[in-house]
């Protein structure tokens, strides 16, 4: 089937012409960030060659410019994954702040003692650390959904777990180590059934798969910009209108109020409430540009191809006896593979595919319980995205062969 013209897609991204040890780059690393488009590229150069300027704060034409593109980058998030409003996307640094977000404000503001929050082994720690904090404060109580022996999330786990006391569900649309995709439709409806606030941390979902946040019904979804071909350093948290406007601010200071006075302040409205201070202007408008460039192919294409080249690589994976591969088959999981070479650190096999031109990440990728569930120190990991090809699979398939 032929979803898109991958090789005009690679003329966008002018990283993928570097040699690396005098060979082609390769780059297989997508679930750590992308690479960026010469559109995301220019829109960042244009904005501060052309009218760069603050936010709200001026008439002036520069300040209006800025102001209306950055709020459009919101509307465009808004559309992207099917929000009611614009008002409902807040611009944050990245997933791990959008979690904190909610942990700190919602959390701090609605958890105490005898009250749980169910989350699951598979989590980044970005989904398990705020929740460590934030039951420490509150004495609330953080439990852990187990997975099956293919990687998958244990629903009837989750059943056992939840209970009238969950007061939040938590959990990774994707899993980042396995690139297991869990049923968050199924497991948002238990959740409901037990009125526990849902949350999504959509890091590996938003970037790769058609997401539509009325249809999984979340509470919250957080995602990072840089995975998904934008800039770093933006981010966003989706919420639920009514939800974000009965939450206390996170950060206090300029842009986020209405009134200050002396002794209290009123707070702005949505989604500024929660952006305090001068915010990521370049980048935001940045993420618009990314937006544009995977609406333009389609989330179902981009889902498409990476689905093709994950069932290419895990079945040419599958034939090699020295390689043990990590993680549910191919139509339950994102573009991701997590592996292992009989006898080598996954540092060794990193440092290998490297001297070829091909990156892989290696370790634990901060998800140390996760990798302890499993049984092993770490996994080399190789995940794919729009500009990758099956002839790139090949000759990553063809470095592992020599390490028989
Ligand atoms: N959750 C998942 C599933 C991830 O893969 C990542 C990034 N690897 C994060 C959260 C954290 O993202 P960020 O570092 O952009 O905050």
């Amino acid at each position: 089937m032929h979803l898109f013209d991958v090789y005009k897609i690679r003329e966008d991204f002018p990283i993928l012409k570097r040699k690396i040890y005098g060979k082609s780059l390769i780059y297989f690393d997508n679930t750590a960030t992308t690479q960026k488009p010469i559109q995301v590229i220019n829109i960042i150069k244009e904005f501060y060659e052309t009218y760069n300027a603050n936010i709200h704060r001026g008439v002036h034409k520069l300040s209006q410019e800025a102001s209306e593109l950055y709020e459009k980058a919101h509307e465009k998030t808004a559309d992207f994954i099917n929000a009611d409003s614009w008002r409902e996307i807040v611009f944050v640094r990245n997933t791990t702040e959008a979690i904190n977000l909610i942990a700190y404000s919602w959390g701090l503001q609605n958890l105490k003692e005898g009250d749980e929050i169910l989350t699951t082994i598979m989590e980044h720690h970005s989904n398990i650390v705020p929740w460590q904090l934030v039951t420490q404060k509150t004495g609330a109580k953080l439990k852990f959904v187990d997975i099956n022996e293919d990687g998958t999330l244990n629903l009837d786990n989750f059943h056992e777990k939840i209970n009238k006391n969950t007061k939040i569900v938590a959990i990774t649309h994707v899993s980042n180590v396995l690139g297991t995709i869990n049923p968050v439709e199924e497991i948002g409806k238990i959740a409901k059934d037990y009125d526990a606030l849902f949350i999504v941390d959509s890091a590996q979902g938003v970037p790769h798969l058609p997401v539509d946040v009325k249809k999984i019904n979340c509470d919250f979804l957080a995602f990072s910009a840089h995975k998904m071909l934008g800039p770093t350093g933006i981010g966003v948290l989706y919420g639920k209108k009514e939800i974000l406007e009965s939450m206390p601010p996170f950060l206090g200071g300029g842009d986020m109020i209405s009134e200050v006075y002396l002794d209290h302040s009123e707070w702005n409205e949505l989604p500024w409430k929660f952006e305090a201070g001068t915010a990521n202007i370049a980048d935001g408008i940045g993420f618009g540009a990314a937006i544009d460039y995977l609406s333009k192919i389609t989330m179902k294409n981009v889902r498409e191809h990476e689905k093709e080249l994950t069932e290419y690589a895990l079945k040419k994976l599958k034939g090699m006896e020295h390689i043990e591969v990590y993680g549910p088959p191919a139509e339950k999981r994102g573009g991701v593979v997590s592996f292992n070479v009989d006898g080598l650190d996954p540092h060794d096999v990193a440092t290998i595919l490297d001297r070829e031109g091909i990156a892989v990440r290696s370790g634990h990728h901060c998800a140390q319980p996760l990798i302890r569930k499993i049984g092993v120190h770490g996994t080399a990991r190789a995940s794919f995205y729009i500009y990758n090809t099956k002839e790139e699979v090949d000759k990553f398939i063809a470095v592992l062969e020599t390490l028989k």
